[in-house]
């Protein structure tokens, strides 16, 4: 580890934006993986080869095929996934036509990013890719590395989809716990709406987006520490927006009113895990980042605010507020005595 930091230190006068892989919205261990393959530190057989990278230091990161080589252990070195070319850090991550698959699974267009080398390659994916694409693209890399060294460390066969499913459970579960370990209270499974603690208040949010009429609805209702019902608003605003986008949106308006009402010590929740994911996250640069950000600078001027992320079975007053808005013909905002529309729900 000491020599990773020793390199991080030289990094200082590295104009490549290392930042952005060490802000990753992935867990720790996938964006020191992150570091060790823009690096280039991944000892494959052509980084130990070709580069002359020094045994010792080779095997202080990752072991690998290249370590059986260097023991004088005959062992294939033809890529486990394809069968058909030898493997470098290159073809694992860029060239082979299963990591290729792999990404066009997830949705990941990137067949024009090229790059002499696997680290040149991630910067300039870095460029033209959002935070979650990133975010996922080291994901996926993170899982063929993992997958890669399944099939030679542990005897286990090539899956490309078992690969895909493990990965992505892996990042969603991690991405879970850090929206309730954000909030100070893990309230149970989060399945059903809970009061919030003595003395605070608990706001719900949820987005509407219809597509149909290029629309979105927002919804927001506040609650006290006895479940009562204390005000909501809901309202509508033109223009097509992604799920992520919209929530953000809502969850800003919500709190620009919450703001302007004066009150505090407030639960905010939203059941989009991106966006409970990205207001615990370092920011970052994107339409999205921009609207986390005014959520978090909205969020500074009011007393007390902790943002916690629930399942939707658990939102459905804030969503049933959403819906309405681009539904029926009027929007609108009510104190102490809800709409009646929300009366069965708020009951539940
Ligand atoms: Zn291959």
């Amino acid at each position: 580890m000491k020599s990773c930091y020793r390199h991080l230190s030289s990094q200082a006068t590295d104009t490549r934006p290392w930042a952005s892989i060490w802000n990753l919205s992935v867990p720790p261990k996938v964006r020191m993986f992150g570091w060790q393959l823009a690096a280039s530190y991944l000892p494959t057989r052509d980084a130990l080869l070709t580069r002359h990278v020094d045994w010792q230091l080779a095997a202080s990161y990752l072991p690998t095929r290249d370590a059986l080589l260097t023991r004088h252990v005959d062992c294939n070195i033809i890529c486990h996934m394809c069968r058909e070319e030898s493997e470098s850090a290159h073809h694992l991550f860029v060239a082979c036509r299963e990591a290729l698959v792999a990404r066009r699974k997830l949705g990941l267009l990137i067949t024009h990013v090229a790059g002499d080398t696997v680290g040149e390659w991630l910067f300039n994916c870095i460029a033209v890719l959002s935070h979650d694409q990133m975010s996922k693209l080291l994901m996926l890399c993170w899982g063929l590395w993992t997958a890669r060294n399944d099939v030679v460390w542990n005897a286990q066969s090539w899956d490309l989809e078992l690969m895909l499913r493990r990965t992505m459970v892996f990042w969603e579960n991690w991405g879970a716990a850090q929206c309730v370990d954000g909030g100070q209270q893990t309230g149970g499974t989060l399945g059903r709406w809970e009061r919030p603690r003595r003395g605070r208040l608990k706001l719900n949010t949820d987005a509407s987006v219809d597509k149909q009429h290029g629309r979105v609805g927002f919804g927001w209702v506040l609650r006290d520490d006895d479940g009562r019902f204390r005000a909501a608003k809901n309202g509508r605003m033109m223009g097509l927006f992604r799920a992520r986008e919209a929530e953000a949106m809502c969850m800003r308006e919500a709190l620009s009113w919450l703001k302007d009402t004066g009150m505090g010590n407030v639960e905010a929740e939203t059941y989009s895990q991106l966006l409970c994911n990205a207001i615990h996250s370092e920011s970052f640069f994107s339409s999205f980042g921009f609207l986390v950000g005014d959520i978090k600078e909205l969020a500074s001027s009011i007393n007390d605010v902790e943002f916690r992320f629930i399942k939707r079975s658990a939102n459905q007053v804030a969503h049933t507020l959403a819906r309405a808005a681009v539904s029926m013909p009027d929007c609108g905002w009510w104190f102490d005595v809800p709409p009646f529309f929300l009366v069965t729900c708020l009951m539940i």
